[in-house]
């Protein structure tokens, strides 16, 4: 059960999420660098009181999710780009999760079918329901329009600095899964893609986490590590912490195991993906969702 002081957390990153959530995509328009919405959502999450769970995804057309702005990015918003805006807060470590995409072409029905598929979720979400019949009702909101749900990304638990925990809420329909319990929190994050439904890893990198402490040699990737440190091993973005040899510490400590890269995830060349995703708090007869 979550109450008192923490629900209080998670409700006050939510509302900082839902603010920040909704500039950044006021922001989205034709000619806008990505950098700079990057960075001036970043820092109002800050100046808002919050604490950053992880780097502003902006990821474009059949990028599902990953993308962020790099070390003196120079794109900017395309007339027909379907912008996914992903942004998490967290106070004390009581994260919020929360994504929209803003539509720059003519996809209201793409970007209405990840939405159509939330609600949907959100409306069935009580203790005794299992994910795999919210993973059900998302395919089956999804299809009806004529896209694909995709599979291999999925809601998930979240806990203190732990971004990505149990339940894992699939996409798709499968038989069992957990059932929900009042004071659970996670994210449900339906995506709809016109391409295959399923993501793979891009060649590009972005975001990055610590997962081990281990001692470190190389000095560049030493003093790279003592800014991390900060992060309370939630991930963050190269463009942070960007200097000389940056790339070079980066992957000596990959080839260490001591941080990991999220790849940027795509569909196939040419699809177009939408998503979106709130997070919520399970009560005894449903959820408060804290980023609406
Ligand atoms: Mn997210
Ligand atoms: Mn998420």
């Amino acid at each position: 059960m979550i109450e008192g002081e923490i629900l209080e957390k998670y409700l006050e990153a939510g509302r900082i999420a839902r603010e920040c959530r909704d500039s950044a995509a006021e922001r989205v328009k034709e000619g806008e660098k990505i950098l700079d919405v990057v960075v001036d959502s970043e820092e109002k999450i800050v100046s808002m009181g919050g604490g950053i769970a992880f780097p502003l995804n902006i990821s474009l057309n059949e990028a599902a999710a990953h993308d962020t702005a790099s070390p003196g990015d120079e794109r900017v918003f395309k007339s027909g780009d379907v912008v996914k805006v992903d942004l998490g807060v967290h106070i004390d470590g009581y994260i919020a999760d929360t994504a929209v995409t803003i539509d720059l072409g003519r996809n209201d029905l793409l970007v209405g079918a990840s939405r159509a598929a939330l609600n949907a979720a959100i409306g069935a979400v009580r203790p005794g329901v299992r994910t795999g019949e919210i993973g059900a009702m998302i395919q089956a909101e999804i299809e009806s329009r004529g896209y694909r749900p995709v599979a291999n990304l999925t809601g998930h638990g979240l806990g203190r600095y732990l971004l990505h925990g149990i339940p894992t809420i699939p996409n798709v329909g499968m038989q069992g899964g957990t059932e929900l319990e009042e004071g659970m929190v996670f994210a449900i994050e339906p995506f709809a893609s016109t391409g295959t439904g399923m993501v793979s890893d891009s060649s590009r990198t972005e975001i990055y986490s610590q997962i081990s402490g281990r001692q470190i040699r190389l000095p560049s990737a030493r003093k790279l590590m003592k800014k991390v440190a900060e992060r309370n091993n939630l991930p963050f973005s190269r463009h942070w912490y960007y200097e000389e040899k940056c790339d070079l510490a980066l992957s000596q400590l990959m080839k260490q195991n001591i941080i990991r890269g999220y790849p940027v995830l795509h569909d196939v060349p040419g699809s177009l993906v939408s998503q979106a995703e709130h997070t919520m708090v399970v009560t005894a007869d449903g959820c408060i969702v804290t980023t609406d």
